[in-house]
């Protein structure tokens, strides 16, 4: 598949991690430029065309949620952070102040360059294309003009509240949601806490939609952040 050449930028102080990165996007034909430390990164970031940014938590310098911080000031650049398995909180902050989603090491080359396709493609569809209204994943679909969503073409009756939270999802399919953007975007702005109402809604529409909602196909639970629309659902 031909990347028309995305730039990628590898921030990453594990030499391993770095080339083992770079390998796969090479292979994918992206072009992969390397920093080693945060200050190296916002050197680049100033300085060269840059698509799609993979940021590493835990740099040498200066930590990670500080350079997403200072670059969303003047940048909406994608970026997908990396972390390590214990660094839960973390991620739920960086994904709150805006990063397009996140990566738990260890990952394969696959889930890597499956996320920078989501990532990238959702930000040429901000980019001025026209809204979509019919999404599509495996054998489920939502027709947003018609307000209506199937499964194997068969019409599925939703409530309000569940075709809310299915059509939020699929605005960002493929990229994880986190729980507070959740609440926030179906009970409003002066949500509270109240993740129970979530679990219980989605438990609902998964009950709907999912052959075995105990083991989910379509929506997918992150463990401690929230949840994620599989991009193509087998
Ligand atoms: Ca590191």
């Amino acid at each position: 598949m031909n990347n028309l050449h995305e730039t990628i930028l590898v921030v990453e102080d594990d030499a391993q991690i770095r080339n083992f990165i770079c390998f796969a996007l090479q292979g994918d034909g992206y072009v992969c430029r390397t920093a080693d430390t945060a200050a190296e990164a916002m050197r680049l970031l100033a300085a060269e065309p840059v698509d799609l940014m993979l940021l590493d938590l835990g740099l040498p310098d200066l930590d990670g949620t500080e350079v997403l911080r200072r670059l969303r000031s003047w940048s909406e650049l994608p970026v997908i952070v990396v972390s390590a398995r214990d660094q839960d909180r973390e991620k739920v902050s960086l994904l709150d102040i805006g990063a397009d989603d996140y990566l738990t090491k260890p990952f394969s080359a696959n889930e890597l360059l499956a996320r920078i396709r989501v990532a990238l493609r959702h930000m040429y569809r901000q980019g001025g294309a026209k809204e979509k209204t019919v999404y599509q994943s495996g054998a489920l679909k939502l027709d947003a003009e018609r307000h209506m969503a199937f499964l194997n073409e068969q019409e599925i009756h939703l409530t309000p509240m569940e075709y809310n939270l299915l059509l939020y999802l699929f605005k960002n399919q493929g990229k994880v949601v986190t729980t507070n953007e959740l609440l926030r975007q179906l009970w409003g702005a002066n949500y509270g806490q109240d993740t129970q109402a979530l679990r219980t809604l989605t438990a609902g529409l998964r009950r709907k939609i999912e052959k075995s909602p105990a083991r989910p196909r379509y929506i997918l639970t992150e463990v401690g952040v929230g949840y994620r629309l599989a991009d193509d659902a087998e």
